[in-house]
């Protein structure tokens, strides 16, 4: 069994406008971006992070805003919640805020005894604020919520699945310990993680697959300390028979990825060198940063790219 992984690293999903995500995230939200990259894959389209003032792992959402591209269509297969944790007692003011600024889809539940509120980002995202009971997770108090209701980080994420039973064995082989079921969602989470321990597993078995677009999540990630612990993991998931690719440097972190039985992409990335390592900490997510192989480009991407006004 892997012992490395410390929950989740970050989640990557996609959208149609960069400057309509950057003011969710930043000015609803009230989230830091803290890096303003481009996709290393596909340089003509941005990478935009969000999270708490450093972009620990764990609080880190990204997308690749790709203009103009159709909504996705929710199916199984894929991540289909991203949950934030935010403190006890502040879904109050986050249902007046959210209601506010005319956040669509807003939804009260409770699930495995916490209370949520469910709402959409402006590509039909699918996402829950969750009340975390004890949190000491520190929020980004530069931005537009106040401290103590600001956002912690990732809770956790659902995945859609048409049958969970080889993602469940998956998860435990990763790390995580079933928490039983509340309704149609099996929970399973990561002792000892970094806060964005849960994994929910949903069983849909007559849903159609998902069909990825704006909107969509991409993949989710999964955090380990370092390099050493990321090739110990490769290899565990390797011999158990995953196809993994080789690891692939993405500047800020180092990343290999797989395909779960399930169908969603894992990514296992490491907490090493994080955002801080191109940019003085103060500015981080301002100036457009390019990774070197892309390093020339930069007076045709600067030309090209949608500027974002903040
Ligand atoms: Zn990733």
């Amino acid at each position: 069994m892997i012992q490395d992984i410390k929950g989740l690293h970050h989640v990557t999903a996609m959208a149609a406008d960069a400057q309509t995500n950057s003011d969710f995230f930043t000015k609803t939200l009230g989230l830091r971006r803290v890096k303003k990259t481009v996709n290393f894959d596909a340089p003509d389209i941005y990478h935009l992070y969000y999270g708490d003032a450093a972009g620990t792992p764990g609080s880190v959402m990204t997308y690749f805003p790709f203009p103009n591209m159709f909504p996705g269509r929710r199916g199984v297969g894929e991540v289909g919640e991203t949950d934030f944790a935010v403190p006890e007692g502040s879904l109050g003011y986050w249902r007046g805020r959210l209601e506010g600024l005319g956040v669509a889809g807003l939804a009260d539940d409770t699930s495995f005894g916490a209370a949520r509120l469910r709402f959409n980002g402006p590509d039909g995202d699918a996402f829950a604020l969750v009340e975390s009971g004890h949190e000491d997770r520190a929020a980004w108090t530069g931005g537009a919520v106040p401290d103590d209701v600001a956002i912690r980080g990732f809770h956790g994420v659902r995945l859609m699945l048409r049958d969970p039973a080889a993602t469940a064995e998956l998860l435990t082989f990763m790390g995580y310990e079933n928490q039983g079921t509340s309704g149609d969602v099996a929970r399973f989470k990561i002792p000892g993680g970094n806060g964005a321990d849960t994994v929910d597993l949903v069983a849909n078995p007559s849903a159609a697959a998902a069909d990825q677009g704006a909107g969509s999540v991409h993949h989710v990630a999964f955090a380990v300390e370092d390099r050493a612990a990321q090739i110990a993991v490769r290899k565990a998931l390797a011999d158990t028979g995953y196809q993994v690719t080789p690891v692939i440097d993405r500047d800020y972190f180092w990343a290999i990825y797989f395909r779960t039985p399930g169908g969603v992409l894992f990514e296992v990335a490491t907490n090493e060198p994080g955002f801080d390592r191109d940019e003085d900490p103060a500015h981080l997510g301002e100036a457009l940063k390019l990774p070197a192989q892309h390093a020339h480009l930069r007076e045709t991407l600067e030309r090209r790219l949608q500027p974002i006004v903040d």
